[in-house]
């Protein structure tokens, strides 16, 4: 109850996401759910996707994926980053599809698979150009080679067939053209090894509901699905997604000072007129990253109101100018873009730090609480 700040997250724009960008892709949709739902929370996000329709849960880690199923979520989950001594096993049991992108992890599955006498359930990564995990190259006839193996063998089924692009959120990008094309002679040399996977899967949030040619059989839905523009636009924007977070805290002092005031560490911030300024109990602990510094701005007393001087690990301090605030007032640091005059948006706080939405949205604190509800119904 006390935390010094909440991030409520609205299920109900969550739901509504899913249903605006499956209307777009026509598509089963996989909800990206790692990294704590993107900081909004894995389980309450992934049964408010899958109640909307979205058929597929995906994760980056193990541990991630079976916190989903000791939630009691069973639905179709898939799993995509390993140490090659991960506990495969348990995702076997727990019905974990499990993202295979080198021989080293698929041998591991396959030996997993057998000590436990049921067929691990598998999803080839190719890369086609990111350069980071799937096989490329001549790893992939090979990886696809053994996969088939396994398979005639009965300890893998490989289900799916899939791949990451480098630069979706690039309009008109001839390396997302390039990594189709590449994808697609994955799929043959794939389809030539004799394996025949029910899944092909490439888009992300940007591409899904850009580009058509990426989309297949199922998108793997991240910002989107969390109501931010993967384009950046920060106003309600093209697509009709709805911001799901709103970040609020409470003013905690207010002081009027003189012209020549400096505020907070440092020598950089010094007041140019008679002024009024307002504490926040929020800093870079919580997510308000210092990247931000000179551009950040806050939600008080009805307008937006200048983070100034240094952003410190638990608190920040906001030039009110004018406006009458008092100590206890409420103020958004971020949520969803609400017609004209509206609280800054998770894309405008990237744009300040030079970074994106993902990296702020993951970034806020532990000690901020979560509370989420339902289309403006509290609950917990
Ligand atoms: C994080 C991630 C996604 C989601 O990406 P968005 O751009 O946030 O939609 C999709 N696929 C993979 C493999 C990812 O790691």
């Amino acid at each position: 109850m006390s935390a010094l700040a909440r991030a409520a997250v609205d299920l109900g724009a969550i739901a509504g996401n899913v249903r605006t960008i499956a209307a777009v892709t026509g598509t089963d949709l996989m909800a990206v759910v790692k990294a704590d739902g993107f900081g909004h929370g894995a389980v309450p996000v992934a049964r408010a996707a899958l109640r909307a329709g979205a058929g597929w849960l995906g994760v980056t880690s193990a541990s991630e994926a079976l916190a989903l199923r000791d939630a009691g979520i069973t639905a179709p989950t898939l799993s995509w980053l390993h140490r090659p001594d991960d506990d495969f096993a348990s995702l076997i049991a727990a019905g974990v599809d499990v993202g295979v992108s080198t021989t080293t992890h698929l041998h591991a599955v396959a030996a997993a698979a057998h000590r436990l006498g049921a067929p691990a359930l598998v999803q080839l990564k190719a890369d086609t150009g990111l350069a980071r995990n799937g096989a490329g190259g001549d790893d992939w006839p090979e990886l696809a080679g053994w996969a088939r193996k396994y398979e005639v063998e009965g300890s893998v089924r490989v289900r799916g067939v899939w791949s990451h692009l480098a630069d979706a959120d690039v309009p008109g990008s001839p390396a997302l053209a390039r990594q189709v094309t590449t994808f697609e002679e994955a799929l043959r040399v794939a389809r030539g090894a004799g394996l025949d996977p029910e899944l092909v899967h490439l888009a992300n949030s940007a591409a899904a509901l850009s580009a058509p040619t990426t989309r297949y059989d199922l998108c793997r839905i991240g910002l989107a699905l969390y109501g931010v523009d993967p384009f950046g636009a920060t106003g309600p924007g093209a697509f009709g997604l709805r911001a799901a977070m709103t970040l609020r805290t409470t003013v905690v002092n207010v002081k009027r000072v003189p012209a020549g005031t400096g505020v907070s560490y440092g020598p950089e911030y010094v007041t140019c007129g008679r002024t009024t300024l307002a504490l926040l109990p929020v800093g870079y602990a919580d997510g308000l990253t210092r990247a931000a510094e000179g551009r950040a701005a806050v939600w008080l007393g009805g307008r937006r109101c200048p983070v100034v001087g240094r952003v410190a690990m638990d608190q920040c301090v906001v030039d009110a100018g004018d406006l009458p605030v008092s100590i206890g007032d409420p103020v958004v640091v971020f949520g969803p873009a609400d017609g004209e005059r509206t609280p800054p948006t998770v894309g405008e706080w990237a744009r300040w730090a030079g970074t994106n939405p993902h990296e702020i949205l993951t970034g806020i604190g532990a000690r901020v609480a979560r509370d989420h509800h339902h289309e403006g119904a509290e609950s917990s």
